[in-house]
């Protein structure tokens, strides 16, 4: 059916693309049933990319993070906010500079497209996660900003989880060199619909005919949303079900978690 604009919810799925945390995994445990909606996507031959906007991590680091949680997930279906932030500097300034602010996740992802990471008048500054900020490097990353450099941040989540409660993220320590500054970063990661397009791009597959699976009404439904593909809400994560009236957009689907799509994964809007 010809639509104006609109997503058509005619077109069959063909490919996935799917949060982690909340939807897969809580943390370092297993959401039931997340493993066997995983193992038939494979089984069927279709595309997905796994998406998590930490930058802490290489995808080789999460896919055996993620085996210890009994799910096999190839490492060329990670997506992160850090390949992401590779995929988009690559394509605005190949062969770039930049001064790093983050973990192995991010520094090896500017690495492999070629960008040299120095202190010394840099293209860029790029913030991402890391557990151990120092004050000097927050220092020098304000300096470069001050100077000019463009100031770049992974994801802009202000916190992030932790058993032992609030672990303050990315967002957080933006804010503080945006304090020092008065510049605000480009935030690559959720809900940016680009980190939804690259992912795309890197399956080779089109926004009408991808779902996308989340956790949060606030970053990966209206991400898939405005990247132009139909989304689905799990409640194994942070949204509720309730909460979905309280947003100007809705999902096209609310679940309980990817076990109800387990057995539907060809027509996850037809069960
Ligand atoms: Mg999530």
């Amino acid at each position: 059916m010809a639509h104006t604009g609109g997503v058509d919810d005619n077109e069959p799925i063909l490919s996935y693309l799917t949060d982690m945390d909340g939807v897969l995994v809580h943390e370092d445990h297993l959401i039931p049933g997340a493993d066997k909606f995983l193992s038939e996507l494979q089984t069927n031959g279709i595309p997905y990319l796994v998406l998590t906007n930490n930058s802490i991590r290489t995808p080789r680091d999460l896919q055996a993070r993620l085996r210890h949680t009994g799910l096999d997930i190839p490492e060329e279906c990670i997506w992160t906010s850090a390949l992401a932030t590779a995929t988009f500097l690559d394509d605005q300034r190949p062969g770039g500079t930049a001064y790093v602010v983050g973990e192995s996740g991010l520094t090896t992802a500017l690495h492999d497209i070629g960008y040299v990471l120095t202190d010394s008048d840099p293209d860029y500054v790029v913030l991402g996660e890391t557990r151990t900020y120092s004050f000097e490097a927050i220092t020098t990353a304000i300096r470069l900003v001050d100077r000019g450099a463009r100031f770049i941040a992974t994801n802009p989540d202000p916190t992030g989880p932790s058993r032992a409660g609030l672990l303050p993220a990315t967002g957080s320590v933006a804010a503080l060199i945006t304090r020092a500054t008065g510049r605000e970063p480009y935030y690559v990661g959720k809900p940016n619909p680009l980190m939804m397009r690259s992912a795309l791009r890197r399956i080779g597959a089109h926004s009408q005919s991808t779902l996308m699976i989340g956790d949060r009404m606030d970053t990966d439904v209206i991400a898939g949303l405005e990247a132009g593909m139909r989304t689905i809400l799990v409640t194994s994560g942070i949204s509720t079900r309730e909460s979905v009236e309280n947003y100007p957009y809705r999902p096209t689907r609310v679940i309980d978690s990817v076990a109800d799509l387990v057995g539907h994964v060809g027509d996850p809007f037809g069960a």
